[in-house]
Parts: structure tokens; C-alpha cells; sequence
């Protein structure tokens, strides 16, 4: 696996670098945003470790969001040394895959380099079925039986996460964490809220409920457990 780290700190960078290749990494180190633009965008890497604040024209974000402009879908672990709510939403806003915090642990690094390491390559689908329902991501459309539903974005955003992740129990903070990101004023009743617009208007018209309740636990969407 071959990986780019983009840091303007030089030792933190040589050491990540000297690390990662103990751990049998192939690793590229820029020092700059523009650098790192040119190396992004042009050489293939299995992961890219990205710093938020960068000398030269381009930032992070800047390298980030090109990175995405371009399809390039190389995932991406973000480096902020700033623990603000509204650079982490930014980041993960544009693409960013995941996002340390500086100082970390390099076990933490790694760690997340794994976990971003397993996810499948491919493209995530853009259609969803399970039974007589079927979405679509690219234009937000639902269907059921033929019959068209109107979803808010948010509802949308719930019954897809759900979907993606069928026959699997998802708590209420699971499903806070993946759905409102790191909004920190939603509450698990909110949830429950949300829940229960999504019913209403996938499940209750029609015979058989999608979404089931694990009273204490939180929702199941499909197939039981
Ligand atoms: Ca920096």
C-alpha cells in the first residue's frame, strides 16, 4: 500500500514517515500544499495523510476538495491541529474520509489507516433496494411499491444510512454520528423523531414495516438479526 502523507512539519512528517514504513507502507512525504496538489493529483495512492494548514497556494481543504473535484476518490485521513467542531464538519464536508487531531498517537494513526484501508474500493452504490423499496442517492428518490415518496434531505440521508447498513442494530448515537455528524445539538430523541417521520412514510401505508424497533437498543431496517 502506498501512501502520501502532506505535512508542513517536517519531523512530525519524517516521523510518521519512518513509522509507516516499519509498518511496511510505501511512503511519500511533501512538505507543502503545492506539492502536495502536484503528488495528489497525479500519482495513484491507496491513502493520503492530509494537514489542514499548509504553506504554499494550496490548503488542505483546497488540496481536498480539487482531489474531489477531479473524482479522485482516494481516501483521505485529515490532519487539524485545531480541535474546533467546525473544521472537523468542514473537512469530512468535502470529502475528508476521517480526521486526527493533533497531538496523536501514531497507534491511533495507524489504526485508523487500517480501518480506512479495509473499506471497499469500489464506489459505494447509488441504488438501494430491499424488498419493494428503492432509492436512489444520485437525485434523492424513493419508491415504494411504484409509488413515489417525498422525503426531507435528512429523512433521506436516515433511510440510506439504514439501508447501507440492513440487518444490522443501530443505536441511536450510531445512527447521530453517521447521519448529523458532529452536530452536537441533536439528541436521541431526536432520532426517535426522525424515526418516526420515516415511517410514516415508508412503512405505515404499506403491509410490512422495513424499519423495526429493538426496544433499549435502538433500530433494525430490514432482515432481523
Ligand atoms: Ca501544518
Amino acid at each position: 500500500m502506498r501512501l502520501l502523507i502532506v505535512e508542513d512539519e517536517q519531523k512530525l512528517a519524517n516521523s510518521l514517515k519512518k513509522g509507516l514504513e516499519q509498518e511496511s507502507y510505501a511512503v511519500d512525504v511533501v512538505y507543502d500544499g503545492d506539492d502536495g496538489m502536484a503528488y495528489a493529483t497525479t500519482e495513484e495512492y491507496d491513502l493520503i495523510i492530509l494537514d489542514r494548514m499548509l504553506p504554499g497556494d494550496y490548503d488542505g481543504v483546497g488540496i481536498l476538495r480539487e482531489l474531489r473535484n477531479q473524482d479522485i476518490l482516494t481516501p483521505v485521513l485529515f490532519l487539524t491541529a485545531m480541535d474546533k467542531i467546525e473544521d472537523k464538519v468542514e473537512g469530512l464536508n468535502i470529502g475528508a474520509d476521517d480526521y486526527l487531531v493533533k497531538p496523536f498517537s501514531f497507534d491511533e494513526l495507524l489504526a485508523r489507516i487500517k480501518a480506512l484501508l479495509r473499506r471497499p474500493k469500489v464506489g459505494l452504490p447509488t441504488i438501494l433496494k430491499h424488498g419493494e423499496l428503492t432509492i436512489d442517492t444520485t437525485n434523492y428518490s424513493v419508491n415504494r411499491n411504484g409509488k413515489i415518496i417525498d422525503l426531507s434531505k435528512k429523512e433521506f440521508s436516515l433511510l440510506e444510512y439504514m439501508m447501507r447498513n440492513s440487518g444490522m442494530l443501530l443505536t441511536k448515537d450510531t445512527i447521530i454520528q453517521h447521519v448529523w455528524n458532529f452536530d452536537s445539538d441533536i439528541l436521541p430523541n431526536t432520532v426517535e423523531v426522525y424515526v418516526g417521520y420515516l415511517r410514516n412514510k415508508i412503512d405505515k401505508p404499506f403491509k410490512d414495516s422495513y424499519i423495526k424497533t429493538k426496544r433499549g437498543f435502538g433500530y433494525i431496517f430490514g432482515t432481523e438479526l
